[in-house]
């Protein structure tokens, strides 16, 4: 039974499309997101990194960080 809800479950997850994850530097002046935790934008965050839904980081204002792509 727990087997058969655990598959339901990431089959939710799989077929969940718009929900992508993006990471942040949890910081106070942190105004940017990033689409991989090895981001060079990243590589100087001494504060935690935390990941939120695409969705989530632009509701806080943050903006793509310029070293993507
Ligand atoms: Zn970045």
């Amino acid at each position: 039974m727990k087997t058969i809800f655990l598959s339901l479950f990431f089959l939710a997850m799989a077929t969940c499309k718009e929900t992508t994850t993006v990471y942040l530097c949890n910081s106070d002046g942190g105004k940017k997101y990033h689409l991989r935790t090895d981001c060079r934008g990243l590589s100087n965050c001494h504060y935690q990194l935390i990941s939120v839904t695409l969705e989530e980081a632009k509701k806080q204002g943050k903006t793509l960080c310029k070293w993507e792509k």
